[in-house]
């Protein structure tokens, strides 16, 4: 639907152009004085031309008083694609000019439009008011420039962004290293939370790192664009892409700027960067200082990422294990979702980031499951905490509006209120761990909550009102009492405002009029109205003496009088003055906030990442979860595990409970683990069972724990040893990629290679029925050299799921490989899933008892039955397969006659049915009738 914003639209406060019309209460302002315009070109639309040419790849949004106009082809395209009425405003070079245009107020939700339908937009204010500009004559025009272009990744608006989510600036790098291998260097900084990440990855992780990343927009030179291999993940990741000149990537300047904005002489104590690294970090800043207009966001210390920091993920397996959002997009069914009791914004994003990036160094690992274990086993300090955390603003976002000033009177709240917080946390921090001591990660979220300097908070308290408002320009958030000169020159403008009442009541009473009001508009300012059918007398002496008349309206008359320009002169000198005052304390209380600025974001990260770990003891408690043993060797030993997932969802559904299983690779002790089923240890374990055994669950089950232990959480099962995993593959499931022309068949291949040229041993490797896209010998072959790979090249841990029966010879020929099971139930030829995983193969498939359960026909299920009972006669050999098919009776031969609607003709029963008229029949004929019936039908039952 096409909306016409101008509907109801307000008379403009600020005015536009020195030299547009004067605006009125009728629709919107012209841009451009129209008769002038039709002959060439005008101040205004010179200025106007001027930015948008400066701007070629950006929708110009050209404030005009309380509107941001858009012009020619950027209003057609806008109208289009946020369904507003494109209008039409003076002439240009004799043609008309396209005009639309969206309310301030309303802005960020068009912006947010805009920027999803990949627009980017410059914003282009009005540096001065119309007042200044017409003092310098009257067809000045208003000075106007852009101070910022929004795109995609330069977001900093709440309304602009998810809170639970991060929003990733990223600048890609292609190098070459030293070694002579392709690597890229990636520098990523979220805007909105001073965020920065930078590191270095061999170029065949880019899709895995892109996508671990998921930034909001990528910049990169043109030929990293053009080539296609790597660039085509930048969309995959759901980015938007911005070609930037290649000499934007200049790692000399990155490094002086890096150093710049971390206020450091020497980058060594955030280790040591790479050219590369350095290069990718300078077209990233860059980008940001030309976006910003010369404003920087503060700059958090950046994370160090790269393939020996984290356990690296490649992208199919993050999309397999579902670990933000499933691999349909949702996300409720995500590990994320299951696992994700963070009761703030920040804390969320913290809790995302840890979940893409697990760690690799045990002893980073350690500190965090100390904290988590230590929260586990508090549960009042665990409680507190997440009650004082409940309602804490977002502390980084609003810090880096106000960096960017961009900030609002509840920025200056969130951050009063984020310090409150903090300090209620640190101090629950301290008498929690009193006697006991803190574990080494909390102890330090405790200093760094702590560490702004103890007066920045009770001076916001002090000077903001309890619930400041959105907007700065309106005033009303600053305290009473905070400023004796504030509160002067308020009470000066309130004691006017009753005074205009009073003058009001007095007018009333010398005119006789009881209708007649006091009133005020922006452009006349203060006036009396009394309705058009009163006003005669004041038309006329005595009354018009004192009574001048200033409009005409189709129902009333306006008027004003000395007393009332006079007082109103004083009312607006003391709310400008008042208002001011208030905007002189806004920025001191700004700039109080700046000098913190560094030490603010570490409160900020230290009570994100409170909030994380609390979360993590949290659901660790709910669910059952225990603390991961985690060390350099290569075991994996997973008692009694479960799948994170699906065992809360069979919990919500009541489907009963999910049954844990063991997951034995590598042990490290050499006597069997009491209270535990003896499993078969191997570091390959082949899983056969039929469809909906269970072997998919188990395969993600023990990858995710994998994941979970890494990231520093505790995990579902019984007990949990895991020998540090470097990478995680995962191949689970089926999917076709038609839309970049892969099979299934195609992708799976892929996909597999992928595994196979880079696992090590010291790898996880989950893969579920491999070879199945094509025809059963081929598939089968492929599974077994798979195998085979993994087992004498790769020597890593492996979960190789199959309903390849054949392959399960390989247990008794590879030392490392053992065959484990689901166990199944045959009950009066239907089967029962046990969903238990014990030693050794499954006997078969039950590949039809499945299909029945699923309400294939009967008929079909029972014909399947004899197809098989005669192929498994042929004992695998293809030739007396083939002929013993040949003498199986055709289908139609084999039909059951009952079931099946013949030529025939209608059977006995039919006949019977058809002939009774249930009208005519007596009860005692009708239950004869019916003894008739089923003594029919049971003669034809076969
Ligand atoms: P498969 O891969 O063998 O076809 P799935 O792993 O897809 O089987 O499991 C089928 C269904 O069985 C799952 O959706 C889940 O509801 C249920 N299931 C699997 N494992 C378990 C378990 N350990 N306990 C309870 N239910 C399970």
């Amino acid at each position: 639907m096409v909306q016409d914003l101008r509907k109801g639209r307000k008379q403009r406060t600020e005015g536009g152009a020195a030299s547009d019309p004067a605006p009125g209460p009728t629709p919107a302002a012209p841009a451009f004085e129209p008769a002038a315009v039709s002959s060439g070109v005008t101040p205004s639309m010179a200025q106007f031309l001027e930015i948008k040419a400066a701007n070629p790849d950006c929708m110009l949004f050209y404030r005009m008083g309380d509107f941001y106009e858009l012009f020619f082809e950027d209003a057609v395209a806008a109208a289009e694609a946020l369904g507003i009425v494109l209008t039409k405003r003076g002439k240009h070079l004799g043609e008309d000019i396209p005009m639309c245009g969206v309310p301030i107020h309303r802005a960020d939700e068009y912006l947010q439009r805009l920027i999803t339908k990949g627009f980017r937009v410059a914003v282009c204010e009005q540096m001065e008011e119309p007042a200044e500009a017409r003092k310098r004559g009257s067809k000045a025009v208003v000075h106007r420039d852009v101070v910022r272009l929004v795109t995609p990744g330069t977001l900093t608006e709440e309304s602009l962004l998810d809170a639970k989510l991060r929003n990733y600036l990223t600048a890609v790098f292609k190098g070459p290293h030293l070694s002579g291998k392709i690597t890229v260097a990636l520098a990523s900084i979220d805007i909105s939370t001073g965020e920065f990440e930078v590191g270095e990855i061999p170029a065949v992780d880019f899709p895995g790192e892109i996508v671990r990343l998921s930034p909001g927009e990528v910049m990169a030179t043109d030929g990293f664009f053009s080539d296609s291999d790597l660039s085509k993940w930048i969309k995959i990741a759901g980015a938007a892409a911005t070609p930037v000149p290649a000499a934007h990537f200049d790692s000399l300047a990155g490094e002086r700027q890096l150093k710049a904005r971390l206020g450091v002489s020497d980058l060594a104590a955030f280790g040591a960067f790479s050219r590369p690294e350095l290069a990718a970090v300078g077209a990233l800043l860059k980008y940001v200082e030309l976006t910003q207009i010369g404003k920087m966001p503060c700059l958090r210390p950046p994370r160090r990422s790269g393939p020996s920091a984290h356990l690296v993920i490649d992208a199919p397996t993050r999309s397999s294990l579902e670990l933000l959002r499933s691999t349909s997009g949702d996300k409720s069914s995500s590990l994320l979702a299951a696992i994700d009791r963070t009761v703030t914004g920040p804390g969320a994003r913290e809790l995302a980031a840890r979940l893409s990036s697990p760690l690799r160094d045990p002893v980073v690992i350690g500190d965090r499951l100390d904290a988590v274990g230590f929260l586990y086993g508090t549960e009042t300090l665990r409680e507190d905490v997440r009650q004082a955390l409940r309602h804490t603003p977002d502390l980084a976002r609003a810090l880096s509006r106000l960096a960017l000033q961009r900030g609002t009177p509840k920025d200056l709240g969130a951050i009063r209120n984020g310090l409150a917080a903090a300090h209620t946390c640190a101090r629950l921090l301290r008498s929690g761990g009193d006697g006991i001591g803190l574990p080494t990660a909390l102890a330090g979220i405790c200093a760094r909550l702590a560490g702004c300097t103890a007066d920045l908070q009770p001076l916001l308290a002090r000077a903001l009102v309890d619930d400041p408002p959105h907007q700065r320009r309106d005033g009303n958030f600053v305290r009473p009492g905070f400023s004796k000169n504030l509160d002067d020159t308020r009470s000066l403008r309130d004691q006017s405002r009753q005074v205009m009442a009073a003058l009001e009541a007095r007018y009333q009473q010398e005119c006789g009029i009881k209708a007649l009001k006091v009133r005020h508009n922006n452009i006349l300012g203060y006036y009396i109205e009394v309705p058009a059918g009163a006003s005669k007398p004041m038309l006329s002496q005595p009354l018009s003496d004192t009574f001048r008349h200033r409009q005409t309206m189709a129902g009333a008359t306006r008027f004003t009088t000395h007393e009332l320009t006079e007082t109103e002169s004083r009312i607006v000198s003391a709310a400008d003055r008042a208002l001011a005052t208030e905007q002189e304390i806004f920025a001191e209380l700004t700039a109080a906030i700046a000098t913190e600025e560094r030490m603010l974001g570490e409160t900020a990260a230290a009570l994100s990442e409170l909030d994380c770990l609390t979360a993590l003891a949290e659901v660790a408690v709910e669910q059952g979860y225990v603390r991961p043993i985690l060390d350099d060797t290569t075991t994996f030993e997973i008692r009694g595990g479960r799948h994170p997932v699906v065992e809360q969802a069979l919990g919500k559904a009541s489907a009963g409970a999910f049954i844990e299983n063991d997951c034995v690779l590598v042990i490290s002790h050499p006597e069997p683990l009491a209270g535990f089923d003896e499993m078969t240890e191997a570091r390959l374990w082949l899983v056969t069972g039929p469809n909906m055994a269970g072997k998919s669950t188990f395969l993600r089950q023990n990858a995710l724990i994998a994941v979970l232990a890494q990231m520093g959480s505790f995990v579902p099962a019984r007990s949990a040893h895991i020998g540090i995993v470097d990478r995680l593959f995962s191949r689970v499931g089926a999917a076709d990629d038609l839309a970049r022309g892969r099979s299934t068949f195609m992708v799976e291949m892929v996909e597999t290679a992928g595994i196979l040229n880079q696992a090590t041993s010291r790898s996880l490797v989950i893969l579920d029925e491999i070879g199945r896209g094509t025809a059963t010998f081929d598939g089968l072959s492929i599974a077994w050299a798979v195998v085979e790979h993994l087992h004498e090249i790769n020597a890593c841990r492996a979960l190789f799921a199959t309903h390849y029966h054949e392959l399960t010879a390989l247990a008794g020929r590879l030392p490392q490989v053992a065959n484990v099971t689901m166990e199944v139930r045959e009950w009066r030829d239907e089967i029962v899933f046990l969903h238990k995983v014990k030693n050794g193969a499954a006997d078969r498939s039950y590949g039809i008892q499945v299909a029945k359960l699923a309400g294939l026909p009967k008929t079909v299920t029972k014909r399947a039955a004899e197809v098989l009972a005669l192929l498994e006669k042929s004992d695998g050999k293809a030739g007396d397969r083939a002929a013993l098919l040949n003498e199986l009776p055709l289908f139609a031969a084999a039909r059951p006659k009952s079931h099946i609607p013949s030529d025939s003709g209608p059977s006995p029963a039919e006949q019977a049915l058809a002939a009774i008229n249930p009208d005519e029949l007596t009860p005692k004929a009708a239950l004869e009738t019916l003894y008739k019936l089923k003594d029919l039908a049971r003669k034809e039952r076969p």
